[in-house]
C-alpha cells in the first residue's frame, strides 16, 4: 500500500517553508529500519525502501519542504534559521489517529542551509537514533528514529566523515523559534495561522478558550515543565537548549551533543559548544522558562490587542512554570525514592541526597537502581566515603516506615532504569561504525535499551558506569 500522507503545514502559506527536494546520495545503504516503529505508525515497511529513506527517491504523495524558522542560539537572537538540512517529507496519521511528520535529516541543502552542507554525519545520526529510542523505551516524550541511512558520500568535518541520513518520526517540527520567526517579522497574521495550525494539531482543547493563544501557551508550558522534569529524572543533558530545539508538542527533539548524567553534578555539561555551561544539567528547568518567556513574548500580538494587557496575562501564564516543573519533579524523584506519598519535609531529604551524592561522585543511574535493589548494599558501594550514605539512609528508612512499604521494590524498579545510553558506550559505538564500518556495537546497544527498567542480567555490562578512564568529558554535535 503506498504511504498516505496528508500534509497539513504544506498547506500553510507559501512563506512559512521552502519546497526543495532531498538531495539523491551518491550510494545509499540502509543501516537499519525500525521496523516495530514503522508497523506501529501503520507504514508498511516494504514501501521504505532504501532510496526513499535516503532522500533518493520521493514517494507519491510526498510534498517535500524545508521549514522556516527562527530562535535563540545560546541567548542570542538569530532571526532566519529554518532546516538546513533536514526535508520534511509530509505527514502521516497513525492507525490510532495522530499525525506525525516523517522528516529527513541531511537530506541536502535547502534555502537556510547557509554556509553548511545540508548533510549530517555518520556519528550523530547514530547518536540520535539510539538516544531518541531510548528515551522512547523510557517513556520520555521523544521524536523517534525510523531508519538511518549512509549516503555513499563522504562530509566535511574536521576531518572527512561517512554522511547519512536520520528518518524521524515528531508530532510536528513546530518549535518556539517557528513563533518568534514570524514575530520578529511583524507578521501578526502568519502568527495566528501558525498558533491555530498548532493548537489544531496538539492542543485542541485551547480552541475553545477564552483566549486561544494564552491556553496554547499555557499547554506548551504543563507540556515542556513535565518534559524536562522527565529528563531530570533520568540524567538526560539535552546539550543546546535553543528556542529553535524546543517543539510546541513538548517532545524532546534535536539531539545533538546529548549526553547522560555519570556521577552527579547539577553543574554537568558536555556539549563542546557549550562554553560557559548554559545548558548544564541543573540549568534546564530555569532555560525552559527562559524559552517559553520567548514563547509568550511571539504570542502577545494574538493574546489581546492591548499589549498591556497581553503581558499581564502572558506573565501570570508564565508564574505557572516553577509549579508546574516542581510538582512533575519531585512527584518523579519520591518515585525514585520509592514513596508512594507526598510530605513536605521529602524536598530536604532530596537535597541531602543529591549533595551527599554530588561530595562523593556518586553514579546517578547505577545509585537509583541499586537504592530499590536488595538491602542497599550496592547503593552504599558508589559513595567515595560509604559513611555519608549511612547518615542520608537512616533518615530515607525512617521516612519509608511512615507509610504501607507494599509493592515498593517494584515500583522503583519501574521508577529506576536498569539501562541508559550511556556516553561512553554510544562513543564506542559510534567509533566502530566509523572507522570500521562495524554496525554491531550499535545494534547492541539498541537491544540493550530497548527494555530499560526490566532486570536483564545479560546486560549488566551495560548498567555499569564508566571506568574513569572510559569518561566521556565532551560531546560533539
Ligand atoms: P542545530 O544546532 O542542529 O539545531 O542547527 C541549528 C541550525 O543550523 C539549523 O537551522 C540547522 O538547520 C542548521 N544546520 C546545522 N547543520 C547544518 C548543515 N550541515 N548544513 C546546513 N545547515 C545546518
Ligand atoms: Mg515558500
Ligand atoms: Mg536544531
Amino acid at each position: 500500500m503506498p504511504i498516505a500522507f496528508d500534509n497539513s503545514y504544506a498547506r500553510l502559506p507559501d512563506h512559512f517553508f521552502a519546497r526543495v527536494a532531498p538531495t539523491p546520495g551518491r550510494a545509499p545503504r540502509l543501516i537499519r529500519l525500525n521496523r516495530p516503529l514503522a508497523e506501529a505508525l501503520g507504514l508498511d515497511p516494504a514501501e521504505l525502501t532504501e532510496a526513499l529513506l535516503a532522500g533518493n527517491s520521493v514517494p507519491t504523495g510526498a510534498e517535500p519542504i524545508a521549514l522556516a524558522y527562527a530562535g535563540h542560539q545560546f541567548g542570542n537572537f538569530v532571526p532566519q534559521l529554518g532546516d538546513g538540512r533536514a526535508v520534511l517529507l509530509g505527514e502521516l496519521v497513525d492507525p490510532t489517529g495522530r499525525r506525525f511528520d516523517l522528516q529527513l535529516k541531511g537530506a541536502g541543502r535547502t534555502p537556510f542551509s547557509r554556509m553548511g552542507d545540508g548533510r549530517a554525519a555518520l556519528g550523530p545520526v547514530l547518536r540520535e537514533y539510539v538516544v531518541s529510542e531510548a528515551m522512547a523505551a523510557l517513556g520520555i516524550p521523544t521524536t523517534r528514529a525510523l531508519a538511518a541511512t549512509l549516503t555513499g558520500e563522504g562530509v566535511m568535518r574536521e576531518t572527512i566523515l561517512p554522511g547519512a541520513v536520520l528518518a524521524r518520526v515528531a508530532a510536528s517540527h513546530i518549535r518556539v523559534g517557528t513563533f518568534q520567526f514570524f514575530a520578529a517579522r511583524g507578521d501578526e497574521a502568519a502568527l495566528r495561522a501558525l498558533a491555530d495550525h498548532a493548537i489544531q494539531r496538539h492542543y485542541p482543547e485551547a480552541a475553545g478558550a477564552e483566549r486561544p493563544a494564552l491556553a496554547l501557551l499555557d499547554a506548551v508550558i504543563t507540556a515542556q515543565a513535565t518534559l524536562v522534569a522527565r529528563w531530570l529524572c533520568v540524567g538526560f543533558i539535552h546539550g543546546v537548549m535553543n528556542t529553535d530545539n524546543m517543539s510546541i508538542a513538548g517532545e524532546t527533539i534535536d539531539y545533538g551533543p546529548c549526553a547522560f548524567l555519570d556521577a552527579y553534578d547539577p553543574a554537568k555539561h558536555f556539549s563542546a559548544i557549550d562554553q560557559f555551561g548554559r545548558y548544564a544539567f541543573g540549568n534546564q528547568p530555569r532555560i525552559a522558562q527562559w524559552n517559553l518567556t520567548r514563547l509568550a513574548e511571539a504570542l502577545l500580538p494574538l493574546i489581546d490587542t492591548d499589549q498591556t494587557r497581553a503581558i499581564a496575562l502572558a506573565e501570570a501564564t508564565l508564574a505557572g512554570f516553577p509549579t508546574r516543573f516542581e510538582a512533575a519533579y519531585h512527584e518523579g524523584l519520591r518515585r525514585k525514592l520509592g514513596l508512594a506519598t507526598a510530605r513536605p519535609e521529602d524536598i530536604d531529604l532530596i537535597s541531602a541526597l543529591f549533595a551527599a551524592m554530588a561530595a562523593n561522585q556518586v553514579d546517578y543511574t547505577a545509585f537509583f537502581r541499586a537504592l530499590g535493589s536488595g538491602d542497599g548494599a550496592g547503593a552504599r558501594a558508589l559513595f567515595i566515603d560509604p559513611t555519608a550514605f549511612d547518615g542520608w539512609a537512616e533518615g530515607w528508612r525512617a521516612r519509608l516506615a511512615l507509610e504501607d512499604g507494599a509493592g515498593r521494590a517494584e515500583r522503583m524498579r519501574t521508577a529506576n532504569p536498569m539501562i541508559i545510553p550511556r556516553n561512553h558506550r554510544i562513543e564506542a559505538l559510534i567509533r566502530a561504525a566509523v572507522e570500521e564500518e562495524d554496525f554491531g556495537p550499535f545494534e547492541a546497544m539498541l537491544a540493550a535499551t530497548a527494555d530499560p527498567y526490566a532486570d536483564r542480567p545479560e546486560f549488566a555490562a551495560y548498567a555499569a558506569p564508566p571506568a574513569l578512564e572510559e569518561r566521556v568529558h565532551q560531546t560533539f554535535c
